[in-house]
């Protein structure tokens, strides 16, 4: 720990200590870069995240998957109720991950006992970690500063991990395309009488998805997307109204329901950066990208940023190469910009297709997911890029070091 006002320097900063910042923090540790982490304390967060195949086997690599394994749950199969009223309905789709050879398409695991992981896991590794918020960031030609309060530090490469409202972004002088949805999320966790037996049940409803997630045991997390009043007016409400609400709108599935403390309200948005990296900064997780909470994209895809970049600092390193140079920031951009973009556009075109009123955009769901029903290699390789996307494995998602 170091924050003694002093000036340090080191090869790369990340700044902020998210899951993504975490991660890729450690990545750059663990392969011998000189790393300081700049993260204020961690923010209560009651959500949870659905880690599918490729972050499950970095965190594995990276020595970190062992203290999350009893706190998470496997996704042995995930179903698609369409529970809209309309004239055009989907069928019912189960996917299994016995299908295709899997024992689970991922875990899901509550972002706090992941965060406690991720900071065990740093604080094993001895990282640098400066307890404070990054104040400015300052680029120039042969290295970065960083100020925070009481000191400043100077590196060759800054990780902006900072989150949406990323400070980073703004300091690579980086803007953001954003839309907003008629949208909220309504977050909490909950134990219920039924067993949930590994399965995810996601109910296709007219305002969004409303997704329960298995956690271990008799519980599951709920993602509840809905118009923003109505997602204020769930959440105003009594533990056990709420709870009754909640089984009445997945059908009992799960039977009686407790919830539990900690509700959470995200109105939602997709943004994108311009860039992901410019004036030796790169950016990381949301400061460069927010997908709504619709298929557990969001931090699957931050993850691989994390591993994407450790990967490209290690081998500029290895080359002898400046860590910041133009040219190692091309690498990551265009390592990353396939990914994000097209995981992107499916998130939202999946979202306004629940959303829209119009006939034949419904018409074109029901029969996509009737063909991903009834056709077996369509399904199989549907699953595996939903697993583990074949445009963008980093070394870490394959079970290598970087
Ligand atoms: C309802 C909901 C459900 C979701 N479920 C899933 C899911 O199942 N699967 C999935 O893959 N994704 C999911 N996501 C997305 C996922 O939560 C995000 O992608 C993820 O939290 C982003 O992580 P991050 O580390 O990039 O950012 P954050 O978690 O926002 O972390 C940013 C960090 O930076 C710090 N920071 C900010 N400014 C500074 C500064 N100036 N100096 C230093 N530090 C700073 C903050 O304190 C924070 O700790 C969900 C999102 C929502 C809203």
């Amino acid at each position: 720990m170091t924050s003694d006002g002093q000036s340090m320097s080191a090869d790369v900063a990340v700044i902020g200590g998210g899951p993504v910042g975490l991660m890729s923090a450690i990545a750059l540790a663990a392969s011998g870069i000189e790393t300081t982490l700049i993260a204020p304390p961690a923010q209560p967060d009651h959500r949870t995240t659905a880690l599918l195949g490729g972050s499950v086997k970095a965190l594995e690599t990276l020595g970190v998957w062992p203290a999350c394994r009893p706190h998470a749950a496997p996704l042995r199969k995930i179903r698609i109720i369409d529970d809209t009223a309309r004239l055009l309905r989907a069928p019912e789709v189960c996917f299994a991950a016995a299908e295709i050879d899997l024992e689970a398409f991922g875990y899901n695991i509550e972002n706090r006992h992941l965060l406690a992981a991720l900071q065990a896991r740093a604080a094993e590794l001895e990282l640098n970690h400066i307890a404070a918020a990054a104040l400015s960031v300052k680029s120039g030609e042969r290295d970065a500063v960083i100020a925070f309060a009481g000191g400043e530090a100077r590196t060759r490469l800054v990780i902006g991990a900072d989150g949406a409202r990323s400070l980073c972004r703004a300091a690579a002088g980086i803007g953001l395309k954003r839309r907003d949805y008629p949208q909220a999320a309504l977050t909490l966790n909950l134990s219920h009488a039924r067993p949930h037996d590994d399965t995810s049940t996601e109910f296709h409803t007219e305002s969004g998805p409303f997704t329960l997630v298995p956690l271990p045991g008799r519980r599951s997390s709920l993602v509840c997307v809905l118009a923003p009043e109505t997602a204020r007016r769930l959440a105003a409400m009594t533990d056990d109204a709420l709870a009754k609400e909640i089984e009445r709108r997945s059908h009992s599935l799960l039977g009686s329901m407790t919830v539990e403390e900690g509700r959470g309200f995200f109105p939602l948005a997709v943004e994108t950066a311009d860039a992901l990296a410019r004036n030796r900064i790169a950016l990381v997780g949301e400061a460069a990208h927010v997908v709504p909470p619709i298929g557990a994209q969001g931090l699957n895809l931050g993850l691989r940023d994390g591993a994407a970049i450790a990967e490209i600092v290690t081998d500029a390193r290895r080359q002898g190469l400046d860590l910041g140079a133009p040219s190692v920031l091309a690498g990551y951009e265009a390592s990353r910009r396939a990914d994000v973009l097209s995981r992107t556009v499916a998130v939202d075109l999946l979202n306004r297709s629940l959303l829209a009123d119009f006939l034949p955009m419904q018409g074109m769901r029901g029969l996509s997911l009737f063909l991903v029903d009834r056709i077996g290699p369509l399904r199989r390789a549907l699953m595996r890029e939903g697993v583990m996307p074949a445009a963008s494995q980093p070394r870490l998602m394959r079970g290598e070091m970087v």
